[in-house]
């Protein structure tokens, strides 16, 4: 019996995607080896830190690197740098912002969940644009002199009508203002490790335990040094914002070898598996009488990876469909459509278990 079924938690098949709620990702042999390796003796923190975070800025071709307690943490410490730095008066006056560089823009179109993280600081948001779009006068006019960063978050939340990253640094620049990128979930493509940062943003913002499959409670700040220094300075084990959001050394020996391991994956043969496994459920389902299966491209996160959507008639309901997938043995977690359908990712398990989705899915659907 697994320690999990020992408590009555039953193992999850995951076909949505790289969700916290769910665990994140599965760790690879060599990231659960070097979390163990590193849990056997004491070390200094801060030195271990700097020389991950010097080795992983090597590694993806960036100035500088720090290690998070996940991207949510990486947003709170990337927000907190660019409105104190390394001035230990200021750093000490979180929540506190009054007097100092306290406003924070993002496009409208761009609001989401994650972006409580950096109000959480306790900074302003300055939302510029509408739902309709954001334009460069727009942001010209936001910007002042109280204006700590611009944040850009790339992912579901893109339009075509937004105001373009590469406007958005190039104005940045004029005003001296840093752009953070939250590119949490943008892996693949691996070339996003050094391509916003490349691009002109002083930040780039990853999570660890997405597809980078490092530790859960991980995360990864890419960029500018002299922000990178401040972040350590914000950040665990000093007293300051950071300080609940610990990274142990477990967490950061892993996520080393997580980046390790991820720059030398064949990122083109999983397209192929990925691809595969769609092409299984497609051909699997397509002659169920209500259902309609198809390739859809590129998935929720904009990630060049390809996804199955069921389209179902009034025959099904989606909400029973998900319901019973996941009250199934084995439980099986689906994605909702936006309409009455479900999307099956083939990033987050493997052969044995979609070839399982795939029979339970005609299981359930007669
Ligand atoms: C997942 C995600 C986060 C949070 O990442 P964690 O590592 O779980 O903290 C932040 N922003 C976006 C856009 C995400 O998709």
């Amino acid at each position: 019996m697994s320690s999990y079924e020992s408590l009555g938690i039953r193992p999850v098949i995951n076909a949505f995607a790289t969700l916290t709620k769910l665990g994140g990702s599965v760790m690879p042999a060599e990231v659960v080896q070097a979390m163990v390796d590193a849990s056997k003796c004491f070390v200094d923190l801060h030195d271990l830190q700097r020389k991950v975070g010097e080795r992983i800025a090597e590694l993806t071709h960036n100035e500088a690197a720090y290690v998070s307690s996940g991207a949510a943490a990486g947003l709170l410490l990337a927000t907190a740098a660019c409105v104190a730095g390394k001035n230990p008066d200021l750093i000490e006056r979180f929540p506190n912002l009054s007097g100092l560089k306290n406003a924070v823009i993002v496009q409208r179109l761009h609001r989401n969940g994650y972006d409580y993280a950096v109000r959480e600081t306790g900074v302003k948001l300055v939302e510029i644009g509408s739902e309709d779009g954001t334009s460069e006068d727009d942001l010209r006019q936001a910007l002042n002199e109280n204006t700590a960063a611009i944040f850009w978050f790339q992912g579901a939340m893109n339009r075509p009508s937004e105001l373009a990253l590469d406007r958005v640094i190039t104005i940045a620049n004029e005003h001296g203002v840093p752009v953070i990128v939250d590119a949490a979930a943008q892996l693949p493509p691996v070339e996003n490790l050094w391509k916003f940062t490349q691009m002109g943003a002083a930040l780039a913002v990853f999570s660890g335990g997405k597809d980078l499959s490092g530790p859960q409670s991980s995360g990864l700040v890419l960029g500018r040094k002299d922000l990178i220094e401040a972040i350590r300075m914000h950040g665990a084990p000093n007293h300051a914002v950071g300080r609940p959001m610990k990274v142990g050394k477990e967490e950061m020996m892993g996520l080393l070898a997580a980046v390790e391991r991820y720059l030398t994956l064949d990122h083109k043969a999983r397209g192929v598996d990925f691809e595969a496994r769609v092409k299984l459920w497609n051909e699997g389902l397509k002659n169920i009488e209500g259902v309609t299966a198809s390739r859809d491209y590129p998935n929720e996160a904009g990630q060049p990876a390809p996804r199955t959507l069921l389209s179902f008639s009034e025959k099904y309901s989606k909400d029973e469909i998900i319901q019973k997938l996941w009250d199934g043995d084995p439980c099986i977690a689906v994605a909702p459509a936006n309409g009455n359908g479900i999307l099956l990712n083939p990033m987050t398990l493997d052969d044995v278990e979609a070839e399982i989705v795939l029979q339970r899915l005609k299981e359930v659907m007669v």
